[in-house]
Protein backbone atom coordinates (compact mmCIF):
# COMPACT_ATOMS: atom_id res chain seq x y z
CA UNK A 1 0.00 0.00 0.00
CA UNK A 2 1.47 3.44 -0.95
CA UNK A 3 2.20 5.50 2.51
CA UNK A 4 1.79 8.90 0.76
CA UNK A 5 -1.15 10.32 -1.60
CA UNK A 6 -0.69 10.86 -5.34
CA UNK A 7 1.05 14.00 -5.92
CA UNK A 8 0.95 16.43 -8.59
CA UNK A 9 4.04 15.07 -9.33
CA UNK A 10 2.93 11.20 -10.22
CA UNK A 11 0.12 12.91 -12.19
CA UNK A 12 2.98 14.27 -14.30
CA UNK A 13 5.05 11.36 -14.93
CA UNK A 14 1.75 9.64 -16.25
CA UNK A 15 1.84 12.07 -18.97
CA UNK A 16 5.47 11.93 -19.95
CA UNK A 17 5.67 11.23 -23.63
CA UNK A 18 3.29 14.57 -23.91
CA UNK A 19 5.76 17.05 -22.14
CA UNK A 20 7.54 19.39 -23.85
CA UNK A 21 11.71 20.37 -22.81
CA UNK A 22 10.89 23.52 -20.53
CA UNK A 23 7.96 20.87 -18.74
CA UNK A 24 10.53 18.65 -18.60
CA UNK A 25 13.13 20.55 -17.12
CA UNK A 26 10.42 21.18 -14.09
CA UNK A 27 9.27 17.97 -13.81
CA UNK A 28 13.57 17.06 -13.28
CA UNK A 29 13.76 19.76 -10.72
CA UNK A 30 10.50 18.84 -8.97
CA UNK A 31 12.48 15.43 -8.74
CA UNK A 32 15.48 16.46 -7.55
CA UNK A 33 13.73 18.44 -4.55
CA UNK A 34 11.24 15.29 -3.45
CA UNK A 35 14.35 13.33 -3.63
CA UNK A 36 16.23 15.71 -1.46
CA UNK A 37 13.40 16.16 1.21
CA UNK A 38 13.06 12.00 1.31
CA UNK A 39 17.17 12.07 1.52
CA UNK A 40 17.21 14.68 4.33
CA UNK A 41 14.01 12.46 6.19
CA UNK A 42 16.22 9.16 6.05
CA UNK A 43 19.55 10.90 7.50
CA UNK A 44 17.91 12.70 10.74
CA UNK A 45 16.60 8.98 10.85
CA UNK A 46 17.34 7.30 14.24
CA UNK A 47 17.49 4.10 12.62
CA UNK A 48 20.11 2.83 9.95
CA UNK A 49 18.73 1.96 7.20
CA UNK A 50 20.75 0.81 3.70
CA UNK A 51 19.50 -0.88 0.69
CA UNK A 52 21.68 -3.96 -0.42
CA UNK A 53 21.24 -6.24 -3.49
CA UNK A 54 21.45 -9.89 -3.96
CA UNK A 55 25.48 -10.07 -3.33
CA UNK A 56 25.31 -7.51 0.06
CA UNK A 57 26.59 -4.50 -2.28
CA UNK A 58 25.22 -1.10 -0.27
CA UNK A 59 23.63 0.87 -2.85
CA UNK A 60 21.72 3.26 -0.31
CA UNK A 61 22.97 4.03 3.60
CA UNK A 62 21.35 7.11 5.40
CA UNK A 63 23.61 8.67 7.99
CA UNK A 64 22.99 6.51 10.84
CA UNK A 65 23.93 3.66 9.17
CA UNK A 66 27.23 5.02 8.46
CA UNK A 67 27.86 6.08 12.01
CA UNK A 68 26.75 2.37 13.37
CA UNK A 69 28.91 0.19 11.21
CA UNK A 70 31.87 2.93 10.41
CA UNK A 71 30.83 3.22 6.41
CA UNK A 72 31.80 6.27 4.75
CA UNK A 73 30.00 7.85 1.98
CA UNK A 74 32.31 7.01 -0.66
CA UNK A 75 32.10 2.99 -0.05
CA UNK A 76 28.59 3.61 -1.30
CA UNK A 77 27.79 1.77 -4.16
CA UNK A 78 30.65 -1.08 -4.08
CA UNK A 79 31.40 -1.96 -0.21
CA UNK A 80 29.27 -5.02 0.89
CA UNK A 81 27.61 -5.17 3.98
CA UNK A 82 28.97 -8.91 4.77
CA UNK A 83 32.51 -7.33 4.85
CA UNK A 84 31.44 -5.08 7.93
CA UNK A 85 28.88 -7.79 9.71
CA UNK A 86 31.13 -11.44 8.64
CA UNK A 87 29.76 -13.01 11.21
CA UNK A 88 25.92 -12.82 9.50
CA UNK A 89 26.97 -14.86 6.77
CA UNK A 90 26.84 -17.82 8.68
CA UNK A 91 23.44 -17.83 9.48
CA UNK A 92 21.92 -15.54 6.68
CA UNK A 93 21.96 -16.37 3.09
CA UNK A 94 19.85 -13.87 1.02
CA UNK A 95 20.95 -15.21 -1.97
CA UNK A 96 19.10 -17.59 -1.41
CA UNK A 97 15.79 -15.43 -2.40
CA UNK A 98 17.00 -15.11 -5.77
CA UNK A 99 14.59 -17.70 -7.26
CA UNK A 100 12.06 -17.59 -4.00
CA UNK A 101 9.44 -15.96 -4.31
CA UNK A 102 8.38 -16.06 -0.75
CA UNK A 103 8.73 -13.24 1.85
CA UNK A 104 11.84 -12.75 3.31
CA UNK A 105 12.12 -10.65 6.11
CA UNK A 106 14.46 -12.18 9.04
CA UNK A 107 16.16 -10.33 12.42
CA UNK A 108 19.08 -10.98 14.48
CA UNK A 109 20.43 -8.94 17.15
CA UNK A 110 24.20 -8.55 16.61
CA UNK A 111 27.43 -6.79 18.16
CA UNK A 112 29.45 -4.44 16.49
CA UNK A 113 32.94 -3.90 17.75
CA UNK A 114 33.83 -0.96 15.10
CA UNK A 115 33.83 2.09 15.20
CA UNK A 116 31.55 2.07 18.09
CA UNK A 117 31.45 -0.88 20.70
CA UNK A 118 27.41 -1.64 20.32
CA UNK A 119 24.74 -3.89 20.08
CA UNK A 120 22.00 -3.70 17.40
CA UNK A 121 18.74 -5.50 16.38
CA UNK A 122 18.69 -5.73 12.90
CA UNK A 123 15.91 -6.50 10.14
CA UNK A 124 16.39 -7.46 6.13
CA UNK A 125 13.39 -7.47 4.43
CA UNK A 126 13.01 -7.75 1.01
CA UNK A 127 11.74 -4.95 -1.04
CA UNK A 128 8.13 -5.71 -2.43
CA UNK A 129 6.97 -5.23 -5.71
CA UNK A 130 10.25 -5.30 -7.82
CA UNK A 131 9.88 -5.93 -11.96
CA UNK A 132 10.61 -9.01 -12.70
CA UNK A 133 14.07 -8.50 -14.70
CA UNK A 134 14.99 -5.65 -11.71
CA UNK A 135 17.68 -7.32 -9.19
CA UNK A 136 16.44 -8.19 -5.89
CA UNK A 137 16.94 -5.44 -3.60
CA UNK A 138 16.74 -5.45 0.58
CA UNK A 139 15.88 -3.40 2.92
CA UNK A 140 18.09 -3.19 5.97
CA UNK A 141 17.52 -1.72 9.18
CA UNK A 142 19.66 -0.98 11.82
CA UNK A 143 18.30 0.07 15.41
CA UNK A 144 21.20 0.66 18.21
CA UNK A 145 20.05 -1.60 21.02
CA UNK A 146 22.83 -0.66 23.48
CA UNK A 147 21.32 1.33 25.73
CA UNK A 148 18.44 -1.49 26.09
CA UNK A 149 21.06 -4.43 26.83
CA UNK A 150 22.70 -2.25 29.25
CA UNK A 151 20.01 -1.67 31.43
CA UNK A 152 18.67 -5.50 31.53
CA UNK A 153 22.41 -6.71 32.33
CA UNK A 154 22.61 -3.90 35.03
CA UNK A 155 19.08 -5.50 36.28
CA UNK A 156 20.54 -9.20 35.94
CA UNK A 157 23.80 -7.79 37.38
CA UNK A 158 22.15 -6.18 40.55
CA UNK A 159 20.05 -9.32 41.24
CA UNK A 160 22.98 -11.53 41.23
CA UNK A 161 24.80 -9.46 43.56
CA UNK A 162 21.84 -9.03 45.57
CA UNK A 163 21.41 -12.64 45.70
CA UNK A 164 25.02 -13.36 46.38
CA UNK A 165 25.78 -11.23 49.37
CA UNK A 166 22.24 -12.34 51.04
CA UNK A 167 23.84 -15.80 51.01
CA UNK A 168 27.21 -14.76 52.48
CA UNK A 169 25.81 -12.34 55.17
CA UNK A 170 23.76 -15.49 55.83
CA UNK A 171 26.79 -17.88 56.41
CA UNK A 172 28.77 -15.02 57.95
CA UNK A 173 26.01 -14.59 60.51
CA UNK A 174 25.67 -18.27 61.38
CA UNK A 175 29.75 -18.41 61.72
CA UNK A 176 28.84 -15.98 65.21
CA UNK A 177 27.91 -18.55 67.04
CA UNK A 178 30.86 -21.49 66.48
CA UNK A 179 32.76 -18.72 67.66
CA UNK A 180 31.02 -17.41 70.67
CA UNK A 181 31.15 -20.87 71.38
CA UNK A 182 35.01 -21.08 70.60
CA UNK A 183 35.57 -18.31 72.93
CA UNK A 184 33.86 -19.51 75.99
CA UNK A 185 35.29 -23.20 75.89
CA UNK A 186 39.12 -21.19 75.48
CA UNK A 187 38.45 -19.54 78.56
CA UNK A 188 37.14 -22.31 80.26
CA UNK A 189 39.89 -24.59 79.34
CA UNK A 190 42.32 -21.33 80.40
CA UNK A 191 40.60 -21.46 83.94
CA UNK A 192 40.73 -25.44 83.96
CA UNK A 193 44.81 -25.27 83.35
CA UNK A 194 44.84 -22.50 86.34
CA UNK A 195 44.10 -25.02 89.00
CA UNK A 196 46.38 -27.36 87.91
CA UNK A 197 50.15 -27.64 89.29
CA UNK A 198 52.55 -25.34 86.81
CA UNK A 199 54.55 -27.17 84.70
CA UNK A 200 56.77 -26.54 81.82
CA UNK A 201 53.68 -28.50 79.70
CA UNK A 202 51.60 -26.03 80.79
CA UNK A 203 52.87 -22.60 79.70
CA UNK A 204 53.00 -24.52 76.09
CA UNK A 205 49.12 -25.15 76.25
CA UNK A 206 48.88 -21.24 77.25
CA UNK A 207 50.94 -20.50 74.62
CA UNK A 208 48.79 -22.48 72.26
CA UNK A 209 45.51 -21.52 73.73
CA UNK A 210 46.11 -17.58 73.39
CA UNK A 211 47.00 -18.06 69.67
CA UNK A 212 43.63 -19.48 69.51
CA UNK A 213 42.27 -16.76 70.87
CA UNK A 214 44.32 -14.36 68.23
CA UNK A 215 43.16 -16.49 65.64
CA UNK A 216 39.29 -16.13 66.56
CA UNK A 217 39.45 -12.67 67.53
CA UNK A 218 40.69 -12.15 63.99
CA UNK A 219 38.61 -14.99 62.39
CA UNK A 220 35.15 -12.10 64.03
CA UNK A 221 36.88 -9.17 63.10
CA UNK A 222 36.53 -10.57 59.35
CA UNK A 223 33.22 -11.50 59.89
CA UNK A 224 32.44 -8.05 61.86
CA UNK A 225 33.54 -6.02 58.49
CA UNK A 226 32.35 -7.99 56.29
CA UNK A 227 29.01 -7.71 57.36
CA UNK A 228 29.37 -4.18 57.54
CA UNK A 229 30.43 -3.84 54.02
CA UNK A 230 27.85 -5.81 52.52
CA UNK A 231 25.02 -3.82 55.23
CA UNK A 232 22.52 -2.11 52.79
CA UNK A 233 22.71 1.25 54.19
CA UNK A 234 20.84 4.17 53.12
CA UNK A 235 23.66 6.64 53.19
CA UNK A 236 23.09 9.63 55.65
CA UNK A 237 23.76 12.74 53.03
CA UNK A 238 25.60 15.58 54.50
CA UNK A 239 26.97 18.47 52.52
CA UNK A 240 30.78 17.38 52.29
CA UNK A 241 33.85 18.92 51.26
CA UNK A 242 35.72 15.96 49.17
CA UNK A 243 39.12 17.53 49.29
CA UNK A 244 39.01 17.06 53.30
CA UNK A 245 37.94 13.23 53.46
CA UNK A 246 40.35 12.89 50.41
CA UNK A 247 43.05 14.04 52.70
CA UNK A 248 42.06 11.77 55.51
CA UNK A 249 41.57 8.62 53.21
CA UNK A 250 45.47 8.96 52.04
CA UNK A 251 46.53 9.81 55.56
CA UNK A 252 44.69 6.70 56.30
CA UNK A 253 47.08 4.54 54.17
CA UNK A 254 50.09 6.71 54.04
CA UNK A 255 52.88 4.30 55.79
CA UNK A 256 51.75 1.82 53.52
CA UNK A 257 52.02 3.59 50.74
CA UNK A 258 55.57 5.30 51.37
CA UNK A 259 56.87 1.58 52.32
CA UNK A 260 56.07 0.78 49.30
CA UNK A 261 58.50 3.03 47.97
CA UNK A 262 55.56 4.95 45.76
CA UNK A 263 55.52 8.32 45.07
CA UNK A 264 52.34 10.21 45.74
CA UNK A 265 51.31 12.81 43.18
CA UNK A 266 48.41 15.19 44.56
CA UNK A 267 46.79 17.46 41.69
CA UNK A 268 43.91 19.19 43.70
CA UNK A 269 41.36 21.46 42.90
CA UNK A 270 41.27 23.67 45.29
CA UNK A 271 37.84 25.33 44.81
CA UNK A 272 36.09 22.15 44.73
CA UNK A 273 32.03 22.14 44.86
CA UNK A 274 30.11 20.25 47.82
CA UNK A 275 28.76 17.45 47.33
CA UNK A 276 26.10 15.87 49.33
CA UNK A 277 27.19 12.47 50.27
CA UNK A 278 27.47 10.20 53.43
CA UNK A 279 31.03 10.29 55.01
CA UNK A 280 31.53 6.84 55.78
CA UNK A 281 30.77 5.33 52.89
CA UNK A 282 32.65 8.09 50.45
CA UNK A 283 35.64 7.08 53.05
CA UNK A 284 35.11 3.17 52.54
CA UNK A 285 35.19 4.05 48.82
CA UNK A 286 38.17 5.88 48.42
CA UNK A 287 40.09 3.48 50.60
CA UNK A 288 39.52 0.21 48.28
CA UNK A 289 40.66 2.02 45.65
CA UNK A 290 43.73 3.47 46.91
CA UNK A 291 44.34 0.04 48.17
CA UNK A 292 43.75 -1.38 44.70
CA UNK A 293 46.25 0.94 43.43
CA UNK A 294 48.82 0.49 46.01
CA UNK A 295 48.32 -3.32 45.39
CA UNK A 296 48.85 -2.87 41.25
CA UNK A 297 52.42 -1.76 42.08
CA UNK A 298 54.61 -4.14 42.77
CA UNK A 299 58.15 -2.65 43.25
CA UNK A 300 58.11 1.50 42.77
CA UNK A 301 55.65 3.10 41.04
CA UNK A 302 53.63 6.66 41.08
CA UNK A 303 49.85 7.24 42.29
CA UNK A 304 48.63 10.13 40.85
CA UNK A 305 45.71 11.63 42.92
CA UNK A 306 43.78 14.29 40.92
CA UNK A 307 40.40 16.15 41.82
CA UNK A 308 38.19 18.67 39.47
CA UNK A 309 35.26 19.48 38.40
CA UNK A 310 32.55 20.55 35.77
CA UNK A 311 29.31 22.71 36.16
CA UNK A 312 27.39 18.84 36.84
CA UNK A 313 29.77 17.26 38.54
CA UNK A 314 32.77 16.98 40.60
CA UNK A 315 35.43 14.39 39.73
CA UNK A 316 38.67 12.06 41.53
CA UNK A 317 41.15 10.23 39.58
CA UNK A 318 42.80 8.09 41.14
CA UNK A 319 45.33 6.69 39.25
CA UNK A 320 48.61 3.90 39.34
CA UNK A 321 51.60 3.19 37.50
CA UNK A 322 50.54 -0.73 37.98
CA UNK A 323 49.94 -3.75 36.26
CA UNK A 324 47.21 -2.17 34.71
CA UNK A 325 43.75 -4.88 34.25
CA UNK A 326 43.64 -6.98 31.32
CA UNK A 327 40.60 -6.53 28.92
CA UNK A 328 39.03 -9.66 29.76
CA UNK A 329 38.92 -8.81 33.30
CA UNK A 330 37.48 -5.11 32.97
CA UNK A 331 33.85 -6.46 32.64
CA UNK A 332 34.66 -8.48 35.88
CA UNK A 333 36.17 -5.97 38.12
CA UNK A 334 32.51 -4.90 39.95
CA UNK A 335 31.04 -8.35 40.14
CA UNK A 336 31.35 -10.04 43.74
CA UNK A 337 34.45 -12.14 44.54
CA UNK A 338 36.08 -11.23 41.63
CA UNK A 339 40.01 -11.25 42.20
CA UNK A 340 43.51 -11.71 40.78
CA UNK A 341 44.99 -11.87 44.16
CA UNK A 342 46.22 -14.77 46.37
CA UNK A 343 45.02 -13.21 49.39
CA UNK A 344 42.55 -10.92 47.58
CA UNK A 345 38.48 -11.44 48.74
CA UNK A 346 37.27 -9.55 45.15
CA UNK A 347 34.89 -7.47 47.54
CA UNK A 348 36.10 -4.02 47.64
CA UNK A 349 35.04 -2.67 43.76
CA UNK A 350 32.06 -4.48 44.28
CA UNK A 351 31.39 -2.24 47.73
CA UNK A 352 32.77 1.03 45.65
CA UNK A 353 30.46 0.40 42.91
CA UNK A 354 27.79 -0.12 45.19
CA UNK A 355 28.19 3.79 47.01
CA UNK A 356 28.50 5.66 43.87
CA UNK A 357 25.36 4.17 42.80
CA UNK A 358 23.78 4.59 46.00
CA UNK A 359 25.10 8.86 45.91
CA UNK A 360 23.82 9.30 42.08
CA UNK A 361 27.70 9.32 40.92
CA UNK A 362 29.29 6.28 38.97
CA UNK A 363 32.76 4.60 37.91
CA UNK A 364 34.93 4.71 35.16
CA UNK A 365 38.24 2.52 34.32
CA UNK A 366 40.29 3.17 31.90
CA UNK A 367 43.57 0.58 31.91
CA UNK A 368 46.23 -0.46 29.83
CA UNK A 369 48.32 -3.14 30.89
CA UNK A 370 51.93 -1.71 30.33
CA UNK A 371 50.52 1.97 31.87
CA UNK A 372 48.72 1.06 34.84
CA UNK A 373 45.15 1.76 35.48
CA UNK A 374 42.88 5.33 36.34
CA UNK A 375 39.55 5.01 38.39
CA UNK A 376 37.63 8.37 38.27
CA UNK A 377 34.57 8.90 40.50
CA UNK A 378 31.89 10.62 39.12
CA UNK A 379 29.55 12.50 41.98
CA UNK A 380 26.76 15.04 41.34
CA UNK A 381 27.16 18.09 42.58
CA UNK A 382 25.18 19.09 45.56
CA UNK A 383 22.44 21.04 43.12
CA UNK A 384 22.04 18.64 41.15
CA UNK A 385 20.99 15.95 43.41
CA UNK A 386 18.42 18.24 44.65
CA UNK A 387 17.33 18.90 41.08
CA UNK A 388 17.36 15.15 40.36
CA UNK A 389 15.37 14.29 43.72
CA UNK A 390 12.77 17.01 42.54
CA UNK A 391 12.22 15.95 39.18
P1 LIG B 1 40.63 -7.61 45.62
O1 LIG B 1 41.44 -6.35 45.76
O2 LIG B 1 40.35 -8.26 46.93
O3 LIG B 1 41.19 -8.55 44.60
P2 LIG B 1 38.68 -5.85 44.44
O4 LIG B 1 37.23 -5.96 44.26
O5 LIG B 1 39.17 -4.68 45.22
O6 LIG B 1 39.17 -7.20 45.09
O7 LIG B 1 39.37 -5.83 43.02
C1 LIG B 1 39.04 -6.86 42.11
C2 LIG B 1 40.13 -7.04 41.09
O8 LIG B 1 40.20 -5.91 40.25
C3 LIG B 1 41.55 -7.18 41.64
O9 LIG B 1 41.83 -8.50 42.05
C4 LIG B 1 42.39 -6.75 40.44
O10 LIG B 1 42.54 -7.81 39.53
C5 LIG B 1 41.52 -5.71 39.77
N1 LIG B 1 41.94 -4.34 40.10
C6 LIG B 1 41.26 -3.44 40.85
N2 LIG B 1 41.93 -2.27 40.92
C7 LIG B 1 43.05 -2.43 40.18
C8 LIG B 1 44.16 -1.56 39.85
N3 LIG B 1 44.26 -0.30 40.31
N4 LIG B 1 45.13 -2.08 39.04
C9 LIG B 1 45.04 -3.34 38.58
N5 LIG B 1 44.03 -4.19 38.86
C10 LIG B 1 43.05 -3.75 39.66
MG1 LIG C 1 40.72 -4.60 46.68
Amino acid sequence: MPLRKISALDNVLGKIDDLDSSNLQTLVQRLARERKLLETVFNIIHEGILVINLKGTIEYANSAACQLIGLSSKQIGSASLWKFMPDLTRTIDISEYENEQNFFDVSREIEINYPKHRFVRLYIVAIPNQQKDEEKKFSVILSDITQEKISTQQMIENEKVSTVLLLAAGVAHELGNPINSMTIHLQLIERQLEAIEETNEHNKIKKSIKICANEISRLDNIITNFLQAIRPTLPDFQDLDLTTILKESIEFQKVEISGANITLELDIDKSLPVISADQNLIKQALFNVLKNAREAISKEGIIKIQTRSDDEFVFIEIGDSGSGIKKEHIGNIFQPYFTTKNEGHGLGMMIVNRIMHDHGGQIGISSNISHGTVFTLQFPQKHRRVRLLNS
